[in-house]
């Protein structure tokens, strides 16, 4: 029987372990492992590995915790516009939408347009009818926003107002997305991201999840690859393809495509003085897993092809008790 396996991200910041009590910081763990078992049930049943990687990105989604659907990040106007896209690494097929305001799970959006297939982008309203059209969830804006985003986004004005916005604590509130990669059965390879972007940002803005090849790749037999962090240097560096590039032409192994790009291309960005906070999960075609980023932490899980799953935040790994085995 062929190898499968599951990699996913929550977003990747600063996260310092004060910003959150012990028992949120318990619930994302949980919740990051739900996310594991939704992928790997899919995976474990011969599903296919774009059917998994949107069951974990639709559970982290569903999550409080994450910067993506239930608990996404408001835009300047206290608005939530949502990315998300997805492809299939077999045949290159991908779905995308991007500031959506109403679609419940906006993977799942991404996922549809993908098999629709006229279209790969939509983009705002049209995103937003497409999925009533095609009969998926949708939700009031109310349903989207937390009391901590709610919270962050006053923080953040008020640092715009004081002139102090590049301090640690904004740049956490900045960060989240919520990803995930497959290898199924039958050797397939895709990719899933879904993101509120971050805190703040301007009425309009797209990052680079939904962009495909910049924060979503996939492509069978090099690599899959979900990204998390400041989405305008992920479409700069178009750091999805840029790995699986490094992987195709110059030989290197997942690891030391995946390291490559996230510590050296983006933390050495010509374009700022700053480090540039990025993330990536990835899978190789035989089912090796990356999970590399240059920040203190990384909401993360996978499970290895035998079946052990893991999650973490900061350096400490832990295992995902009582995880579905078939
Ligand atoms: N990449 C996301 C964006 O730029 C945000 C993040 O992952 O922190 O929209």
């Amino acid at each position: 029987m062929n190898t499968i396996a599951l990699a996913i991200h929550g977003g990747c910041g600063v996260l310092p372990l004060d910003g959150m009590t012990e028992t949120e910081w318990a619930e994302a763990r949980t919740d990051l492992g739900r996310a594991l078992a939704a992928g790997w049930t899919v995976l474990t049943r011969g599903g296919r590995s774009v059917d998994a990687v949107e069951a974990a990105v639709a559970a982290m989604e569903d999550s409080p915790h994450f910067n993506a659907g239930h608990g996404a990040a408001l835009n300047e106007n206290g608005i939530h516009e949502l990315d998300a896209s997805i492809m299939d690494g077999e045949t290159l097929a991908a779905g995308a939408i991007s500031a959506a305001r109403t679609i419940r799970n906006p993977v799942r959006a991404a996922h549809a347009l993908m098999d629709d297939g006229r279209a790969v982008f939509l983009t705002g309203e049209a995103a937003d009818a497409f999925a009533r059209n095609a009969g998926l969830a949708v939700e009031p804006q109310s349903y989207f926003t937390t009391p901590r985003r709610v919270a962050a986004l006053a923080a953040m004005k008020a640092h715009a107002a004081a002139g102090t916005e590049s301090t640690e604590s904004t740049e956490n509130e900045k960060h989240g997305t919520v990803g995930a990669v497959a290898l199924d059965r039958a050797g397939h390879l895709a990719a899933a991201t879904s993101t509120g972007g971050y805190n703040n940002k301007p009425a309009g803005r797209v990052g680079d999840s939904p962009v495909i090849g910049a924060g979503t790749y996939a492509r069978d037999g090099v690599c899959a690859v979900s990204g998390t962090g400041k989405g305008e240097f992920f479409i700069r560096h178009v750091v999805g393809h840029e790995i699986a590039s490094r992987i195709a032409y110059l030989g290197e192994d997942l690891g030391t495509a995946c390291e490559h790009v996230v510590m050296e291309d983006l933390a050495g960005s010509r374009h700022t003085t700053g480090l540039i906070g990025a993330g990536v999960v990835a899978l190789g075609p035989h089912g090796e897993i990356a999970a590399v980023y240059n920040t203190p932490g990384m909401f993360r899980g996978w499970v290895t092809p035998e079946g052990a799953a893991f999650v973490a935040t900061h350096e400490q790994v832990f295992p995902v008790a009582d995880f579905p085995r078939t």
